[in-house]
Order: structure tokens, then C-alpha cells, then sequence
């Protein structure tokens, strides 16, 4: 069996309605927290993503309910459009990568974050550190 095939590879997620699921294969890769006016908007705080490459994600439940919008020019944002959980980022530049929402893994992701994006936009109230 090869490598990226042992279940220790694969990265499960889902939304908050369990409407839609996907699974993707691992490990994440450029994992960050993005503090854009975009992702505050969307997310309340910080989006937080980790990649996968797009070959290896795919949608196992519930790809009709899934809304796709443009954030910008930038690239394109996948959510279930019951609960309305931002599941996924797909840049435009880099069609080759899915960045899944950290918090949508199941079970929850246990590993760090490698950056902060946009961190001179970081909100004044965030507790410190
Ligand atoms: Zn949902
Ligand atoms: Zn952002």
C-alpha cells in the first residue's frame, strides 16, 4: 500500500451542520492564520487554513450544498450553504493546493501554525500573545 494511503495520512472535516464532509490527504502543509479584513469578515477573528494538494481532497457528503464565492481576484471560498461553515480556500495562482479550514477538521487539528498573514491588521481586542 503506499504511503499516502495509510489512514494516519487522512485529514477528515466537516461542517457545522454535518451536511457536508470532506476528506483530504495529508499531512497539511503552510499552515496560517490570516488576519485580512476579508477573513475577519467571514470568520469573525482570523481565517485559519492548512493545505492539502487539491488531487488528493475531495467532497465525500454533500458537494451540492456547497456555495462557492469570490473573495477577490485572489481566489474563491467553498461553504455549506445550510450552516454556512467556511470549509475551504482554493487561490487562484495555485490551483494545485486547497487550503481546508483549520477548524473543520475532525478531530480537531493538534498541530502549530506556521504563519500569520496580514498581522498588522490583527483586531486591537485579541487577548495578547
Ligand atoms: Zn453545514
Ligand atoms: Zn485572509
Amino acid at each position: 500500500m503506499p504511503l499516502f494511503d495509510l489512514p494516519s495520512d487522512v485529514l477528515r472535516g466537516a461542517c457545522l451542520c454535518g451536511a457536508v464532509a470532506y476528506r483530504a490527504k495529508g499531512p497539511l502543509f503552510c499552515t496560517s492564520h490570516c488576519y485580512c479584513s476579508q477573513c475577519q469578515r467571514q470568520h469573525g477573528i482570523a481565517g485559519s487554513y492548512g493545505n492539502v494538494h487539491a488531487a488528493g481532497f475531495c467532497l465525500e457528503l454533500g458537494a451540492g450544498l456547497i456555495t462557492e464565492f469570490a473573495k477577490s481576484s485572489a481566489g474563491r471560498c467553498g461553504f455549506c450553504s445550510v450552516c454556512g461553515s467556511m470549509l475551504y480556500w482554493r487561490g487562484a495562482a495555485t490551483p494545485e493546493r486547497v487550503a481546508v479550514a483549520l477548524g473543520t477538521l475532525q478531530p480537531a487539528w493538534t498541530g502549530s501554525v506556521e504563519h500569520e498573514l496580514f498581522a498588522q491588521q490583527k483586531p486591537a481586542w485579541l487577548p495578547p500573545g
